[in-house]
């Protein structure tokens, strides 16, 4: 299982620096968020190690979608000190069971949901940091926030005490049309953009770009992704 991680682990950083270099940006420059969804603990911690151990220094996350995945998982990982990200939708009754484990909730969409979570975290120590969430496709059945409301809610969620905007995240449109796919994702960017240059409190250093899954990485780092997230290309296709 490691071997076949660290075979899968390589040819996944290879096309992040093939991307990188194509589109002139420093090696290392977009981090790797390892999608765990339905991956055991033992195969997250494998995976991890084996990225250890090859010696590439690209920055890794973790990233759960459910909730109760997150809290599977999480305390029984957290001796790696890889900091676990919220990143699919976060329903109200189970936020503080998400409080508790996530080091970042990226799935933001609506401004109840993050004035809920700056209530819980207003007396923390350190911020929560979050992403809002925009559906750049219009699909129906994709979470996120339609790209026309997501500058002012970007604005309103930085503004709220307890929580630290650090930029945007989507998940791209599935379609096989490359120039459709790489499309929204340079809608992201130019939100981004928008949220950046706002003026408005909290939003100056927005300026991550959680963008592209396995399948459409390179369009993703293309349009200036800072994160990509991916499961199947290195954990194999979920049973
Ligand atoms: C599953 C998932 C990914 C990873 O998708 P792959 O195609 O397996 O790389 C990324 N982001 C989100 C939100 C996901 O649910």
């Amino acid at each position: 299982m490691a071997d076949e991680l660290s075979v899968r682990l390589a040819a996944v950083h290879a096309r992040i620096d093939r991307a990188e270099a194509a589109s002139g940006r420093p090696p290392g420059d977009v981090t790797l968020l390892l999608a765990t969804k339905t991956q055991p603990a033992a195969t997250v911690r494998a995976a991890v190690l084996a990225h250890r151990a090859s010696g590439v220094t690209r920055t890794l996350l973790l990233g759960e979608n459910r909730v109760q995945e997150l809290v599977a998982k999480a305390e029984e990982l957290a001796d790696l000190e890889v900091p676990y990200h919220l990143i699919g939708p976060l329903q109200t009754n189970k936020v503080n069971a998400a409080l508790r484990y996530a080091d970042s909730v990226d799935s933001v969409e609506s401004l109840d949901l993050a004035q809920r979570l700056s209530a819980r975290c207003v007396d923390r120590e350190a911020p929560l940091e979050v992403m809002v969430q925009v559906n750049v496709s219009g699909e129906p059945t994709k979470h996120g926030v339609d790209p026309s409301g997501a500058v002012d809610l970007a604005v309103a969620v930085a503004a709220l005490p307890g929580l630290r905007l650090t930029g945007l995240q989507t998940v791209g449109a599935n379609s096989a049309d490359e120039a459709r796919v790489q499309g929204g994702y340079a809608v992201l960017a130019r939100l981004r953009d928008e949220v950046v240059t706002s003026g408005a409190a909290g939003t100056a250093d927005a300026r991550a770009l959680s963008m592209g899954m396995s399948g459409d990485l390179e369009a993703a780092i293309a349009e200036g992704a800072t994160v990509v997230r991916i499961g199947t290309a290195v954990f194999g296709a979920r049973g």
